[in-house]
């Protein structure tokens, strides 16, 4: 065994992981990167096919980003954002706010302007959901503020984006630390019980019969809280794609459908963008930024977030993940100038939003995150996007023949395949078989990395992967399936 797997074994406790299967293995301990490809301390190759747990966006050793790291490296690593600024932060805020921007309100007050720096996407929810909380009380909306997000939502491991989540596996045991929220059903139309479609060989969303029930349940959920005279503070959701739940695609139109119902009852609308962020759900539609004041200074730019695709503009937008290219750990909660100003006052008032880290608005993070962004709004990157997004849908086709691909979800650059016993019956694995677990380890035995959620395989690549390098990739999941489940 490898030196430093014998120091991971002896001293590491690793994220969602049963340590005791772990050390029955050496693990695969990566020292270098190269685009879309992760090596490691014995020189094997691997392609990182869900891009470093979703965060790596451009490739890893990225040419651009190093040279922008090093460059802020040179001036300094860190100084505190607590009586500080510091330059690639301001100049980064500037950025995020101009790069979200999209259709719908204009009135400055539903516009994101203010970003509010911290580490990771658990914190980045953890605050927009204090934001949420402090700003339904001032308003006098509630004085405790109710909040309403998705069956399996997953928004972090923080306590409050727990609190946020429903996911039994992971959030049962911490029940007693949490506050109560509500959860609707997800339109999960693979699964939706009110889906009367047979089993097809395309994405349950194009051939699903229903009337919207989904929907119905969302209207259902904010009519019972207002009649109980506690109407829910904010709307939490995921866009287009509802990622550790299990990939979970919304149709078209749902999103629009159910923040329109969350609009009407005056919540606020907070996007979790931590996985959907930055160019994965696809180019969309072009945004118009018209950040300046006069007609002449509107520009059409390329949409890099899941919500301007249902033309939403939410209140609170959290990101993180790929927000540095995937380099480090960094997040912003993005809010309006309606709930910053809530927060305004007299010093003795003690108004003051009282949250932060020692690590709020990093330098080379920042710095990471505005080469991150510039590679992401160039013509090259938006056409290899395209390219990727095209070609991915064009290998996922080659799995469909395998009896125990249920589904094949894609969102953009991200893809869900959902394994079954059986396409023609949904069967479900039991959780305790591992089939997701058996399929990945045969993939990377195949030099390819991802992580399967339960029996969800996730294909998310980086936006450099060649087109042979997804086809290996597709092609290594191919041949896993077979080799593990027949
Ligand atoms: N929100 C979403 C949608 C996520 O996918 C995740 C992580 N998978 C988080 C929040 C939490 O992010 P982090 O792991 O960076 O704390």
């Amino acid at each position: 065994m490898h030196q430093l797997a014998r120091l991971d074994r002896k001293f590491v406790w690793h994220p969602f992981t049963q340590m005791r299967d772990w050390i029955k293995r050496e693990p695969i301990t990566i020292v270098a990167g190269e685009g879309a490809e992760l090596r490691d301390a014995s020189g094997r190759r691997f392609l990182d096919a869900n891009s470093s747990i979703w965060t790596n966006l451009h490739g890893h050793n990225h040419p651009a980003i190093n040279a922008a790291l090093r460059r802020q490296l040179a001036k300094v690593a860190h100084s505190s954002a607590l009586g500080l600024a510091n330059e690639p932060a301001s100049l980064l805020a500037e950025k995020l706010v101009a790069a979200t921007h999209g259709p719908g309100p204009t009135r400055s007050t539903r516009r994101l302007e203010k970003v509010f720096f911290s580490d990771d996407g658990s914190t980045a929810v953890e605050v927009a959901l204090k934001l949420a909380y402090e700003y339904a009380r001032r308003r006098g909306r509630s004085r405790r503020p109710k909040f309403l997000s998705l069956a399996g939502a997953y928004h972090g491991d923080t306590l409050g984006a727990v609190a946020l989540g429903h996911v039994d596996l992971f959030h049962r045991a911490y029940a007693g630390l949490l506050f109560k929220t509500d959860q609707v059903m997800s339109p999960y139309c693979y699964r939706c019980p009110f889906n009367r479609a047979k089993p097809e060989r395309v994405d349950a969303r194009w051939y699903r019969k229903c009337n919207w029930e989904c929907v119905g349940k969302v209207e259902q959920k904010f009519a019972l809280q207002k009649k109980r005279g506690e109407p829910y503070a904010a709307f939490v959701f995921e866009p287009l794609m509802q990622g550790a739940a299990g990939m979970i695609p919304q149709p078209p139109g749902w999103l629009r459908q159910v923040t329109g119902i969350a609009r009407s009852q005056d919540a606020l609308l907070i996007a979790d963008e931590v996985l959907t962020g930055f160019g994965r759900t696809g180019t969309g539609p072009l945004i118009t930024n018209d950040h300046g004041s006069s007609a002449s200074q509107k520009v059409r730019t390329q949409n890099l977030f899941g919500c301007p695709h249902e033309g939403v503009q939410p209140d609170l937008l959290c990101l993180a993940k790929g927000m540095t290219g995937g380099y480090l750990p960094m997040a912003a909660t993005l809010a309006t100038c309606n709930i910053f100003d809530a927060f305004l006052g007299k010093y003795e008032e003690f108004k003051t939003f009282f949250h932060g880290h020692s690590f709020t608005a990093n330098q080379l993070g920042a710095a990471a995150s505005l080469a991150s962004l510039k590679l992401l709004q160039s013509e090259a990157s938006v056409r290899s996007r395209l390219r990727l997004e095209k070609d991915l849908s064009r290998e996922l086709a080659a799995l469909w023949p395998l009896k125990s691909v249920g589904d094949i979800r894609q969102v953009g650059l991200i893809a869900g395949i959902e394994l079954v016993r059986d396409w023609r019956t949904r069967e479900p694995f039991d959780l305790r078989e591992r089939a997701g677990i058996h399929v990945g380890e045969a993939m990377a035995r195949r030099g390819v990395l991802t992580r399967p959620i339960g029996n969800v395989i996730v294909l998310m690549p980086p936006y450099c992967t060649t087109p042979a390098q997804l086809r290996r990739m597709v092609q290594a999941l191919h041949d896993a399936c077979r080799e593990t489940l027949g």
